[in-house]
């Protein structure tokens, strides 16, 4: 059985003060949830902080990005040891924020999720289409070329570790979630591509989360889906109140 995963991506958002007031106001809120495991990701600034804080609790830390060097002349990065000595377990990587904004490619997602997996992090891959590629037909196609690009190279144990998450992209901050068929349409396509590519145990175990306006009166019909393992939140994961509701699913 996987377990359950789901995850809020804070993005630009939150200084220190108010991420580590958060974060003792949820831990507290989610202390007793044992089937779920949950990750909050704060600015890079927040880190060390947040995880401090949440130490001994059940929520995990990730960065939002990360860069695939460990070290050296790469003003502005951060690499994958270093989350990891700041307190982060997992790392989020290629977004499509950073896709689109930031010029990401299966390439550099493949780079950092090489790095990240050294480093002895939890990678949460970002997949996705946009609104004129699923218009276009397209979908399909672009989630596969992600998913094989994004994860070429790995063996079956390396993408064991790896949790996908399947985010449309005109759903992401829209309001407007796929529908649980529409989501579980393509996380099954993305378990068949993982089948092909690793092996039948591996795509039984990797978990996908579903991300894209997920709501805490939404969570509950996603999350019951058999090929959505989690969510990746943004939005909704900035209120404490409901981030907990999506957690526990209370709708
Ligand atoms: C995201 O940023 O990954 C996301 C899914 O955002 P939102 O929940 O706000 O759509």
């Amino acid at each position: 059985m996987r377990k359950k995963f789901i995850a809020g991506n804070w993005k630009l958002n939150k200084g220190v003060a108010e991420s580590v007031a958060f974060a003792k106001d949820f831990k507290a809120r989610v202390a007793g949830v044992k089937d779920v495991e949950i990750a909050i990701a704060p600015v890079f600034t927040a880190i060390y902080a947040v995880a401090a804080e949440l130490k001994g609790s059940n929520v995990w830390v990730a960065g939002q990005d990360v860069y695939h060097q460990a070290s050296g002349a790469f003003t502005g990065e951060v690499s994958a040891p270093l989350l990891k000595e700041a307190g982060a377990s997992w790392a989020i990587i290629g977004h499509s924020e950073r896709r689109q904004i930031f010029g990401e490619t299966n390439q550099t997602v493949n780079e950092k999720l090489k790095a990240v997996l050294a480093a002895g992090l939890g990678p949460i891959v970002c997949v996705g289409e946009t609104l004129s590629e699923r218009e276009g037909g397209k979908a399909f196609d672009v989630v596969r070329g992600h998913v094989k690009g994004g994860l070429a190279g790995l063996s079956a144990d390396e993408a064991k570790k790896v949790v996908i998450a399947y985010e449309p992209v005109w759903a992401i901050g829209t309001g407007k979630t796929a529908s649980p068929a529409q989501a579980q349409e393509v996380h099954a396509f993305i378990r068949g591509e993982l089948k092909a590519l690793f092996g039948a145990e591996a795509a039984e175990a990797i978990r996908i989360q579903y991300g894209g306006s997920v709501k805490a009166d939404n969570a509950k019909e996603l999350m019951g889906q058999a090929d959505i393992d989690g969510a990746l939140v943004g939005g909704a994961s900035l209120d404490p109140a409901s981030f907990e509701k999506i957690v526990k699913y209370l709708g």
